[in-house]
């Protein structure tokens, strides 16, 4: 129990708000294209989340999803895009195949993240970029 591999019993979910079940502190890491996380959320560790295991994947899933977000509508802005690189276009549109699949398939409670947003944004870049 130590570091990113912190577990505790103890409170509830950030996500779903399950209580009495494991919960796992989210590792930040590297976002989606790469980068160091805590770069992008330099507040992140000042309130640490908590989330049991269903969540936890949620969560991870919603951090790809903002980053690629984030990263198209600077491409649509015209400003410097990681997306700017055919190959992350290529990756950004697989992910967005995979949550929505996760999502579709009920794997998930979408408690974080919307199907539609989803759906809305793997749209905008097959558009974008057909
Ligand atoms: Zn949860």
């Amino acid at each position: 129990m130590e570091g990113n591999a912190a577990a505790s019993l103890a409170g509830k979910c950030d996500g779903c708000g399950a209580t009495d079940v494991p919960l796992m502190k989210i590792s930040l890491g590297r976002d989606f294209f790469g980068r160091v996380y805590d770069r992008l959320s330099p507040n992140a560790d000042l309130s640490p989340k908590w989330y049991c295991d269903r969540c936890s994947v949620e969560k991870n899933l919603q951090r790809d999803f903002r980053d690629i977000k984030g990263e198209f509508e600077k491409l649509t802005k015209g400003e410097a895009s990681a997306l700017g690189h055919a190959d992350q276009i290529g990756r950004a549109k697989l992910r967005l195949k995979e949550i929505a699949a996760m999502l579709a398939a009920d794997a998930l409670k979408p408690a974080l993240l919307k199907p539609e947003e989803v759906a809305a944004l793997a749209r905008a870049l097959e558009t974008r970029h057909a």
